[in-house]
């Protein structure tokens, strides 16, 4: 399914004054929505990276599998980007051994393997505002989906 997008980057475009939002502002909301987006779509599941369930309110993060500070270019891609609690995110520094293992267990291991190749590949990728707002739009559109439905 194709969703149309081009409304709801209006709106963004509208609220935003890129020329006065910083781009690691712009970046920041981007990747919030993203986040957003994989605690959303990974509800039914526990931690991507170690086997807890725990619930309590701010507890679950969306983690990057692959950091974006390393692997820029897939700091937005919902393939890096899974629900994970926050002692995994947080004390254990992103657990990528627990998180390697869990995206090979819910996805196989040709999953990991691409994101992989996809995030060497495009390691130092640097983001221009049109795309970072575009990324906010898609996600922003995906989560009041989620939420409505
Ligand atoms: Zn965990």
């Amino acid at each position: 399914m194709r969703v149309d997008l081009s409304d709801t980057v209006d709106v963004l475009k509208a609220n935003f004054d890129i020329r006065n939002v910083s781009l690691p502002d712009l970046k920041a909301k981007a990747k919030r929505e993203a986040q957003e987006y994989a605690r959303r779509r990974d509800a039914e599941h526990g931690c991507i990276s170690c086997p807890t369930t725990y619930q309590e309110p701010g507890y679950w993060h969306g983690g990057h599998y692959l950091k974006a500070e390393t692997h820029s270019g897939v700091m937005l891609d919902d393939m890096n980007i899974h629900k994970q609690c926050k002692r995994c995110n947080i004390d254990l520094d992103g657990n990528k051994e627990g998180f390697r293992k869990g995206l090979i267990e819910r996805h196989g291991s040709e999953y990991v393997t691409i994101l992989e190749e996809r995030g060497e590949a495009t390691r130092r990728y640097k983001w221009d505002r049109e795309e970072l707002i575009e990324a906010a739009a898609k996600y922003r559109r995906l989560n009041n989906f989620m939420r409505n439905n």
